[in-house]
């Protein structure tokens, strides 16, 4: 069961290789490529196996010591011992993105780390220069706990990373069972939101930044619903261009089976007829004839 954890593409490689347990620094791997995922615009490791998934980190991560290979199944280990060595490629992650800045690669590279008990762990990873310097930018524009009196300088929260009061309670997750019982109490946790009018994100919806990036969806969405349009136009031209040819091959198919019922001659003179639309008369056999 351990490897249905986390979806494969996300997954630590102690996970991948089989460790009996495993600990919080499993999400920090997740996020770890999730964040690469952001920089770079497309999923990080993304394999087809979990073979192959250990062996697009290696590739990136170089092959790991015996050491950091502690907690991974013999298995795994041997299979690991069995390939030939990589050498680390971490710079790979500069090319990443134009965003991918020596803070940004500087912190992936401390979330992507092979063995769990050498990965940042969620406290350091929020003091990182990189981190920080985001929780400014944040509380200078687009927070609710900040504000900028009109005439002066702004004022700040006094903690900008509050921590939570009470640890997190995972007991109501045992309660759902079906899929049913999930939808209804996302059902309810949503409009319990609704009502305490609280923002998701604590975005304010009021800073110049969010409503720039509001602004810019609605210019995309209008460019998205012009283009559909157009699709649908040129998909209806040619539905109707098919429907004229299969017309045109109908009339086609009525005169060869015309032509075998009456003779070849009297086709020949419904053929020089054929520019006007195909009825009753044109089928019917010519005077002095009559169909067997
Ligand atoms: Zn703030």
């Amino acid at each position: 069961m351990t490897q249905e954890v986390v979806t494969q593409y996300y997954r630590a490689p102690e996970i991948l290789m089989g460790a009996r347990h495993y600990s919080a620094a499993v999400d920090v791997w997740s996020v770890g490529c999730i964040f690469g995922e952001l920089l770079g615009r497309r999923i990080l490791f993304q394999a087809q196996s979990p073979v192959q998934q250990l062996e697009l980190i290696t590739e990136l991560l170089g092959t790991p010591t015996l050491e950091d290979m502690r907690h991974a199944c013999e298995g795994a280990r041997t299979h690991m011992l069995r390939r030939a060595p990589k050498p680390p490629s971490l710079s790979a992650l500069y090319t990443l993105s134009t965003h991918a800045t020596h803070e940004a690669v500087h912190l992936l590279c401390q979330m992507l780390v092979f063995d769990p008990d050498k990965r940042i762990s969620v406290i350091d990873a929020l003091a990182h220069p990189y981190v920080d310097e985001g929780r400014l930018r944040y509380h200078s524009c687009m927070c609710k706990c900040c504000y900028t009196p009109s005439a002066g300088m702004r004022q700040y929260a006094a903690e900008f990373e509050p921590s939570a009061q009470q640890p997190f309670d995972d007991l109501w997750e045992r309660k759902l069972t079906s899929v049913q019982q999930v939808k209804e109490e996302m059902h309810k946790f949503i409009a319990e939101q609704l009502q305490t009018g609280r923002v998701p994100l604590c975005i304010n919806p009021q800073s110049a930044a969010f409503k720039s990036f509001a602004s810019f969806s609605r210019q995309a969405m209008k460019k998205f619903q012009s283009e559909m349009k157009k699709r649908r136009v040129a998909a209806l031209e040619q539905l109707q261009q098919q429907q004229q040819q299969q017309q045109q091959q109908q009339q086609q198919q009525l005169l060869q089976q015309c032509g075998q019922l009456i003779g070849s001659n009297s086709v020949d003179r419904i053929k020089l007829n054929r520019g006007a639309p195909l009825g009753a008369a044109a089928l019917a056999p010519p005077v002095g004839m009559t169909a067997q």
